[in-house]
């Protein structure tokens, strides 16, 4: 059973996420209505694209989210909060606390999510989805890596030519090659420091003489762009959860005119 205080705790949480979802999603509709007005600039067309259909289906993710949280919080009215629905045991406080809105234990959940039952899951432990900063909270994972690349390519610092990033359950996985240390510990600080998100996979290395060979090598520059490559003019390589967010939406005159120049 939950104390008064943890009671008090989770209400206090519940409401301000609410409230700050709540101006989220107005501001998703707001940013989404100014995308769609016919007179948004052509060098905008891009961006519009690459977010109408991440903003569309951030708030829709909002809109549940919302209607999880309202629920919660009727349940804390009606004293029946923190109590699994499935195996009738409390959910502990540190899952309450990541996941305030949950219905179900830890157990309950990872067995629901079809995954190996409780004693397999030993092996590897569901992680809690984080509670992620409030401009994030409602996007799924595929919106979260679009926006981090859009961070780290606004940034402009970071080499991201090699390196990967996957974002599972709201938490960031890193791979691949970065030039220095330094951008490997500015990659880390942009993400966790200025974008709040928590990394939990770190398996970058840091190689700067691929980088060289790359771009000092004489004679390469005649070749073919690599797929990676194309990314630094603004592309984005084809694993890259951001490039299935655009794909997904509705092409534009814009991104059909960069085939073309591909026809023979
Ligand atoms: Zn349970």
């Amino acid at each position: 059973m939950l104390t008064q205080s943890q009671i008090e705790e989770m209400r206090n949480l519940l409401e301000n996420g609410l409230r700050e979802l709540r101006e989220e999603a107005g501001r998703l509709e707001e940013q989404r209505l100014r995308l769609s007005a016919p007179e948004v600039e052509y060098e905008e067309r891009s961006r519009k694209d690459t977010g109408q259909l991440a903003l569309e289906e951030q708030e829709r993710l909002a809109r549940d989210r919302e209607k999880e949280m309202d629920d919660a919080l009727l349940r804390i009215g009606a004293g029946t909060y923190g109590t699994c629905l499935a195996c009738g045991r409390d959910i502990s406080m540190q899952r309450l606390r990541a996941v305030p809105w949950t219905l179900h234990c830890r157990d309950c959940a990872a067995a629901e999510e079809g995954g190996p039952g409780p004693a397999e899951s030993v092996e590897e432990p569901l992680r809690p989805a984080p509670i992620l900063p409030y401009r994030f909270q409602g996007m799924d994972d595929a919106a979260l890596a679009a926006a981090a690349q859009d961070e780290l390519h606004g940034d402009g610092r970071v080499e991201t030519v090699e390196l990967s990033l996957r974002v599972e359950n709201g938490q960031v996985l890193l791979g691949g090659v970065l030039p220095s240390d330094r951008q490997h510990a500015l990659l880390l600080s942009l993400l966790e420091d200025d974008l709040g998100l928590q990394v939990v996979v770190d398996e970058v290395r840091v190689d700067r003489t691929a980088f060289e060979r790359r771009d000092r090598a004489p004679g390469r520059a005649e070749r073919p762009p690599r797929p990676e490559e194309v990314m630094i003019e603004g592309e984005v390589e084809p694993e890259d959860p951001y490039r299935s967010v655009r794909e997904g939406a509705e092409t534009s005159p814009a991104d059909r005119m960069v085939p073309e120049k591909e026809e023979k």
